[in-house]
């Protein structure tokens, strides 16, 4: 196939010549193409358009009209006044831009104008616009089709070089060619469009520039979505079939010779969910493909005792298995969970972390290396470092929301190589694990295992800071322990923002006394950070003073208070994550956030207040504050410029582009079928970008 117009420079698109090529450049407008996709910011219909006759001193106006006449007046007091007198079918109404002489150069007799502003009485009705653009050059011929077409007036983003009007008559010369162009790309047949409710390719993007309707303006947004997920799931596609299919998986065989007393043993039921999520595990250990799968679950809600079965399987099967986590104290955490529940079934388990002494470091890699021990329990080094397995064949990866290491599982060395279990407790919205995750297999732990006392979320305005003290000092009279959560570590400019060192001290001074507090953040030597957590781990500190940090990797069941300062400053997820440090005890705990929030941080501050659920409070986080803070907290080096798809509303697109792309990638993973011409150039010229991004191609 070759270029396709569509890839010129714009500087050769009829009515643009080199000077205004390079303005459209400084608009990011480099070709044909980009021209064609530079949809309206905003759209005018007859609902928000009045007649001019009708407009009504005291009111708004939102008026189209022509220029009749124009020109600037001088005033007494030496105000320069520049007034334009606008014309519609219905009447005609003086506009007044007082101070601004300088738009005479910009507006002329017979441009058509869309103006808003008061309506004002001046000699007469008179608008004072707040906001202007011309929509259209007079004495040049009206070629604008919407003047015809409708009463949709579509507004462009537009620059000082590049005014409204000069995109508006670039748009109405080339329209109908670029979209004849872009038919030639459409890949998807009209059973498929008509099965997925979109429009054609062309018919979208004439939706976009010349609605007839408010409505096609959506019809047509939910077409160009559709293309960026489709070809995000596609280039995701093909990494998951590489990591599932093309790699030798493992087949596990299942004897139950473990699983059977390990469900015997276990001091409670599985869930419906566990169960569920469970089975969709051992079906990918079990079949010839290599598992790549996330597991998604609340804090709380058991995924660990599902990573267990799964590493039993694969023990069971002859393999051994190794469990991250992110921090050298989780790690030990997990380990001693293991012990408890494997002991009693004979599973010999070994941590290993650097405060091994180099001895028994020696002693449990040799013990990993002749299969003398079946699993392992560590941080990141495991997979690092030169540790070398008999026959490593399940990785669980504890990795809550630092998926960085996905991309060095990928290197694993050794085959087959092993099955992954990612397990993630930072819940998010389907749609957003779709987009991000779209390479990975997903299973949800939407359940939590029932006994679990909620925990107490309260919100107090900064004037009552006292008593929060005192509820954390009665839970600490009680010998329980708590949190104090800040959201930066050092005092900025910002002198409203308390900072987590200065606080440390005040609190210790004025506050707390008689208690013992530490202090931990970001940046810290590792080993301070670890001394200090190991502290309150085990009853030495009463109180901990943190940023973030302690967002994964802690778990100390005593501590029954997390107060958080400035909680408006924190995503909802975030927050979630810090209320998870609670309530893992018997007791009954507290999240006590400390705030006098704005409007928006009010809500969403009810919302996370009302809800424990951590997907339903990651859902309203997307819908309060939108993709762009979501993506923003986990790019690493992801693809997040989704133009057109909102993943609040896409849902239903982003499960069918899944669905497509995994179909198509299945059945013709190098896209070398004659249907899938179309696709495959498309993947390699416009989304060249992002498959680097995958490393694939
Ligand atoms: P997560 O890792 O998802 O935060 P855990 O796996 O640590 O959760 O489980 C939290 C607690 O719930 C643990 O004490 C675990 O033993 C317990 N638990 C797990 N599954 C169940 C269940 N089905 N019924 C009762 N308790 C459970
Ligand atoms: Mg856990």
């Amino acid at each position: 196939m070759t270029l396709s117009a569509l890839d010129r420079p714009i500087q050769f698109v009829k009515g643009v010549g080199p000077v205004r090529a390079e303005h459209l450049g400084r608009l990011g407008l480099l070709t044909a193409r980009d021209l064609l996709y530079h949809v309206p910011r905003r759209y005018d219909d007859a609902s928000t358009i009045v007649p001019i006759e009708s407009l009504k001193v005291g009111g708004e106006a939102n008026v189209v009209g022509t220029v009749r006449s124009c020109g600037v007046i001088p005033t007494r007091s030496g105000l320069r006044i520049f007034q334009a007198v606008l014309e519609d079918a219905s009447g005609m109404i003086t506009c007044s831009w007082p101070g601004q002489p300088w738009l005479e150069r910009r507006v002329r007799e017979g441009d058509r104008l869309l103006v808003t502003g008061p309506v004002k009485f001046f000699h007469g009705r008179q608008i004072q616009p707040r906001e202007f653009t011309v929509v259209a050059r007079g004495g040049e011929g009206d070629e604008d089709p919407s003047r015809t077409s409708g009463t949709i007036f579509p507004t462009y983003p537009a620059g000082e070089k590049v005014p409204q009007w000069i995109l508006r008559r670039i748009l109405s010369k080339n329209l109908d060619r670029l979209l004849q162009e872009v038919a030639r790309e459409e890949y998807l047949d009209d059973a498929e469009l008509e099965r997925l409710g979109l429009p054609s390719l062309p018919s979208a993007l004439k939706q976009l520039h010349r609605p007839d309707a408010m409505e096609e303006v959506e019809t047509g947004r939910r077409r160009l979505a559709w293309d960026e997920l489709f070809f995000l799931q596609l280039i995701q596609a093909k990494v998951r079939h590489r990591n599932t299919v093309e790699e030798p998986g493992i087949a596990f065989s299942r004897t139950n010779e473990l699983l059977r007393p390990l469900h015997d043993s276990l001091p409670f039921r599985l869930t419906e969910a566990q169960t569920r999520v469970l089975k969709e595990i051992m079906d990918d250990m079990t079949s010839p493909r290599r598992m790549n799968r996330l597991l998604q679950g609340d804090v709380g809600s058991g995924k660990t005792v599902v990573a267990l079965f799964a590493m039993l399987l694969a023990v069971e099967g002859g393999r051994q298995a190794a469990l991250m986590a992110p921090t050298e104290i989780l790690a030990e955490q997990h380990a001693r969970t293991l012990e408890e529940l494997l002991d009693p079934l004979g599973v010999s388990t070994v941590l290993l972390t650097g405060r091994l002494s180099s001895g028994e470091r020696r002693q449990r890699l040799e013990d990993l290396e002749s299969g003398r021990v079946e699993l392992v329990v560590g941080t990141h080094a495991l997979i690092q470092e030169e540790v070398r397995f008999a026959h490593l064949g399940l990785v669980v990866v504890d990795e809550q929301h630092r998926f960085g290491v996905r991309q060095r599982m990928a290197l694993t060395e050794g085959s087959p190589r092993p099955d992954i279990l990612i397990m993630s407790a930072t819940p998010i919205p389907r749609s957003m694990a779709l987009a991000l995750y779209g390479d990975l297999d997903l299973s949800i732990l939407d359940q939590r295992p029932p006994g679990r006392k909620a925990v107490r979320t309260v919100i107090h305005p900064t004037s009552q800071r006292d008593r929060v003290y005192r509820l954390v000092e009665g839970e600490l009279e009680k010998g329980r322990q708590a949190y104090v959560i800040y959201p930066q570590v050092e005092e900025s400019g910002d002198t409203e923002l308390r900072a987590a060192t200065e606080e440390h001290e005040r609190l210790a001074r004025e506050v707390f006394p008689h208690r013992r507090l530490g202090l931990v953040h970001g940046q810290l030597p590792s080993e301070e950070k670890d001394r200090v957590m190991r502290a309150f781990l085990d009853g030495e500190v009463d109180v901990l003073v943190a940023t973030t940090v302690v967002e994964v990797g802690i778990d100390v069941p005593n501590a029954t208070v997390m107060v958080v300062e400035h909680p408006e400053r924190f995503g909802l997820s975030q927050l979630h994550q810090l209320r998870g440090r609670v309530g893992r005890g018997a007791e009954e705990s507290w999240c006590v956030l400390v705030s006098n929030p704005g409007e928006e941080a009010r809500e969403r501050l009810r919302v996370f207040r009302e809800s424990d659920d951590g997907f339903e409070v990651a859902r309203a986080d997307l819908r309060i504050r939108g993709q762009g803070d979501l993506f923003g907290d986990q790019q690493h080096g992801r693809d997040p410029t989704l133009r057109f798809a909102d993943l609040g509303r896409d849902d239903d697109l982003l499960v069918e582009a899944q669905r497509l792309a995994r179909a198509v990638v299945d059945r013709d993973p190098e896209l070398e079928l004659p249907e899938h011409d179309r696709i495959r150039h498309l993947l390699t010229t416009r989304h060249a970008e992002r498959m680097e991004l995958w490393k694939v191609g």
